[in-house]
């Protein structure tokens, strides 16, 4: 199938916003002498949590960010880690960290979110800067819907006055987006309805959708008879799929059938590069407004 679809590249749009960032450290380090600094805590071995903070870490180095990896084995327990947290509070030399996420099954992670000091926590997960988003007050916002704004702005998508429908109301991804998708401002401005998984007739609401923003988490799970023709097509989901035939052994799939899909929208973000890149550009576009807020 050929695909119609222009894409939103979000490998390209996060390389922007990094030489953005990258020119706003070289200043804050020459007339500061600060050196803004991101810490990441990895606990266990998943493979594909690895990935993700190596990129995270990578990232730093391309700014000019220093950055600390904390690796805890899998049986680390819920105080070792909270203890790990505490340190990194406490550490003056630290301007952000995150706590890479899932953590093994034995560890509360609302807990351990609720332990970061709200002014390091540069992934935006905690209650306060939640609840400062919702009011609409100076925050550190949830980097991946930061970035999912920030892909549509970047790229000259016009949100206003949109229906746009978001599939997924995690505290993380869906519920946030939502609510910045909503909000009163030009890059925004859009009329959102937010489904899950007790939504009923979902394909009916998604084919009226101007702007879809897919976060399930279920592999190909939205095919083309799901969306509007000439829609802008967000795909969020990020996932292994078993590929024997690859050198890996698995492919990356989103939450969309991209194939299929492309060929309807009129936009739409692939996997990978889509959103992924754009939720390390928020991590670190946040660590520099954490660097910042420090040096006031
Ligand atoms: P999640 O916490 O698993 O939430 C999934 C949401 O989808 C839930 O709200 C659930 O509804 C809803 N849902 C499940 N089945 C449904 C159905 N049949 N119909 C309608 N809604 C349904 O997922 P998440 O953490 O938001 O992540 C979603 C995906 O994005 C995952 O693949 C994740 O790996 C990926 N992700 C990517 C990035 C990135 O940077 N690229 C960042 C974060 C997450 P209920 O609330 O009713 O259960």
């Amino acid at each position: 199938m050929t695909t119609t679809a222009e894409i939103l590249n979000g490998k390209a749009t996060s390389s922007l916003i990094l030489d953005e960032i990258k020119a706003e450290v070289a200043v804050i380090k020459q007339e500061e002498e600060k050196v803004p600094h991101l810490a990441a805590v990895l606990v266990g071995d998943d493979g594909a949590s690895l990935t993700y903070v190596n990129a995270k870490v990578k990232a730093c180095e391309q700014v000019g960010f220093a950055s600390t990896l904390i690796t805890l084995p899998e049986e680390t327990t819920e105080e070792e880690l909270l203890r790990a947290v505490a340190d990194l509070n406490e550490n003056e030399d630290i301007d952000g960290f995150i706590v890479q996420v899932p953590l093994p099954k034995h560890i509360d992670e609302q807990k351990v979110v609720e332990s970061i000091l709200p002014d390091k926590d540069v992934d935006g997960f905690h209650p306060e800067n939640l609840g400062r988003m919702l009011l609409d007050l100076p925050t550190l916002l949830p980097a991946t819907p930061k970035g999912i704004l920030l892909l549509l702005e970047k790229n000259g998508i016009n949100t206003e006055g949109k229906h746009c429908v978001v599939i997924g109301r995690s505290h993380t991804v869906g519920t946030p987006v939502s609510v910045l998708m909503s909000r009163n401002k030009k890059s925004a401005n859009s009329t959102v309805t937010l489904c899950h998984s007790r939504t009923k007739d979902l394909s009916q609401i998604t084919k009226l959708a101007d702007i879809l923003i897919v976060a399930i988490g279920k592999p190909e799970f939205v095919s083309a008879d799901m969306v509007k023709s000439g829609a802008i097509v967000v795909d969020v989901g990020i996932h292994r799929v078993t590929a024997p035939e690859t050198k890996r052994g698995f492919r990356l799939k989103g939450d969309v059938k991209f194939d299929e899909v492309a060929s309807k929208a009129s936009h739409i973000t692939p996997v990978p590069g889509g959103v992924g890149p754009m939720t390390i550009a928020s991590l670190l576009s946040n660590t520099l407004q954490a660097a910042k807020n420090r040096i006031e």
